[in-house]
């Protein structure tokens, strides 16, 4: 679950990380406001939506010489002119894809004059099963670059859950960017507190960048992207209240109220799962095929006829969709209950797009003669690979 800048910056300063007093607003009047609480001469005007690299993004409704989701402003003026240009526009940034997002939210922060911007992130390191601790001295930029053309200006610490973050993680943070005397001890206690924040939220990453230093010498988190495990939210509904479902896909929360695993994607041809290895393997197949998938879904290992219908309906709601491969196996699930929650499911929602389905598994002959007998225009998959060429030909057959 990911959370809004402004969001994340509450939360870290909960923890003690430092970071420039700011306000959230809904209006360009709410935005004024806000800066009218700040010391000022210096604010900066933050669109708030789920992506970053919205500094160098673009607006869709503004001309392409337009600034873009951050801007810097000196006066209540220059605050009000930059809400009014970003509340309700679109902008689209290297992480939002194309169609962008609407900025509905605005975060006025108190202004800092940057020295130095750096990069520091922490993180849960698969290969070590250890919290990292990514560091690089080029900060403010879009680090998948630095890390394609420069990786050797990226370090990577890890810390040992038994002993917990330690002076010395942070001594070497503080090595790693060149950090010297008061700096460098600020860099150990940002460190230290960034630490704190990751385990006592459950975070599964925190992303600081910039963390700037100031021209007066002090160490700031400017950006923060938080996001944390979703297996842990039961133990934190204060964090949980901080979902935006306006930023995530309808369909996606839709899919979680029935506890599919569901992620929308680009492609023509819906994908009816139970496994989340075989929904890959059937996002692969049909690429494979020459198509693109229109989602990936794993109805689970237990999917019962409910949920199945819900799985369909969620899929066909998506007006890219020209087709459906159904690919089961039924292990825990008999194949034959599978067929007949398919059926089901295809009556009740009217199921108006070729429909292949590949089932294997316990009672597989029964479940293929069900689907036969149904009367419905079900295609049957001899395996996996023949299901996706037949669901593939149809689609291309309907073009
Ligand atoms: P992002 O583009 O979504 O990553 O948004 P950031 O919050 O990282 O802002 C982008 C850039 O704006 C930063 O890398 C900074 O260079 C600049 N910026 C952000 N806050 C301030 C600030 O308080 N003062 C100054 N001078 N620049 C800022
Ligand atoms: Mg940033």
């Amino acid at each position: 679950m990911n959370i809004h800048e402004y969001q994340a910056k509450e939360v870290l300063s909960k923890f003690g990380v430092p970071v420039p007093a700011g306000f959230a607003a809904l209006t360009v009047d709410e935005a004024v406001a806000a800066a009218g609480k700040l010391p000022g001469p210096l604010y900066v005007v933050k669109a708030q939506i789920h992506a970053g690299g919205r500094g160098k993004g673009k607006f869709t409704e503004l001309p392409p010489e337009a600034k873009g989701g951050v801007r810097l402003a000196r006066s209540a003026e220059d605050v009000r002119a930059a809400a009014t240009d970003m509340l309700g526009n679109t902008l689209v940034t290297i992480q939002t894809g194309p169609h962008g997002k609407q900025v509905n939210r605005l975060y006025i922060t108190d202004g800092v004059d940057i020295a130095k911007e750096f990069y520091l992130a922490l993180l849960v390191d698969r290969a070590t099963g250890r919290i990292s601790l990514v560091v690089s001295t080029e900060g403010g930029m879009d680090i998948e670059t630095v890390a394609h053309d420069t990786p050797e200006k990226i370090q990577t610490l890890t810390i040992d859950p038994a002993t917990g973050v330690m002076p010395h993680h942070g001594r070497a943070v503080a090595a790693a960017l060149g950090l010297t005397g008061d700096l460098a001890k600020q860099a150990e206690f940002v460190t230290a507190k960034l630490y704190d924040a990751f385990v006592g939220t459950d975070a599964s990453q925190i992303e600081i960048n910039p963390l700037a230093v100031t021209d007066d010498g002090k160490l700031m988190v400017l950006d923060a992207k938080v996001g944390f495990d979703p297996n842990a939210l039961y133990r934190h509904p204060d964090l949980v209240a901080l979902r935006d479902l306006t930023e995530e896909d309808p369909a996606e929360v839709e899919a979680s109220k029935y506890d599919l695993a569901f992620i929308k994607l680009d492609g023509t041809i819906g994908c009816l799962v139970n496994g989340a290895g075989l929904a890959m393997a059937t996002m692969d197949i049909i690429k494979l095929n020459g198509a693109e998938p229109a989602n990936f879904l794993d109805v689970g290992g237990g999917a019962d006829k409910e949920k199945v219908t819900n799985a369909f309906k969620l899929i066909l709601k998506d007006p890219a969709v020209k087709g459906i491969l159904v690919n089961i196996f039924g292990g825990i699930m008999r194949c034959d209950i599978i067929a007949e929650g398919i059926i089901a499911a295809a009556k009740e929602v009217n199921l108006s797009v070729p429909l292949v389905v590949r089932l294997e598994g316990t009672n597989v002959e029964l479940g293929k003669k069900i689907l036969a007998d149904s009367g419905l225009p079900i295609i049957s998959g001899n395996d996996l690979g023949d299901a996706a060429a037949k669901i593939v030909a149809e689609v291309n057959k309907a073009a």
